[in-house]
């Protein structure tokens, strides 16, 4: 089987989606991704987060969602540190930091994301530790986000 990676960079787990496959309910977040800003649906009624975006609210069943623009940066609350390949062609990656980060402006409302932690020494990532989102722009379409620590 072949495959393609594309360029592959130490710690960085490579953009294989290439499209968003975005509906109704997600493609505001893709839409700001491009514009390198971080979105967030909270419930209009009750103030929720909802991430990732859901139809009916998980707290009060309403529909209303109104897209909270949020500052970028995070506290990691979970992760692990990948040094087995999950393909063979992946190797070069290896290791690398897959964690979740707790939001900035979400806090009683915690939205959280599983992402690539990115340019980090692998050996000293503490839970707690501050990151930023980066987007990669991959195409017109589709930009990749992770999170860095906090420059
Ligand atoms: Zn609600």
């Amino acid at each position: 089987m072949s495959t393609d990676f594309g360029e592959l960079t130490p710690g960085v787990f490579p953009s294989i989606l290439k499209e968003t496959n975005a509906d109704y309910l997600t493609q505001p977040f893709w839409d700001a991704a491009r514009q390198d800003r971080l979105v967030a649906p909270k419930c209009s009624n009750c103030g929720t987060f909802r991430l990732p975006p859901s139809a009916y609210c998980f707290n009060c069943q309403q529909r209303g969602i109104d897209w909270v623009e949020l500052p970028g940066t995070a506290t990691i609350y979970s992760f692990t540190i990948v040094r087995h390949p999950l393909h063979p062609d992946l190797a070069p990656i290896c290791p690398y930091v897959s964690g979740v980060v707790e939001l900035d402006g979400t806090q009683g409302a915690g939205a959280r994301m599983l992402v690539n932690i990115i340019d980090v020494d692998v050996e000293n990532v503490k839970i707690g530790d501050r990151v930023e989102i980066v987007f990669e722009h991959v195409n017109d379409e589709m930009s990749t986000p992770r999170f860095r620590p906090v420059r």
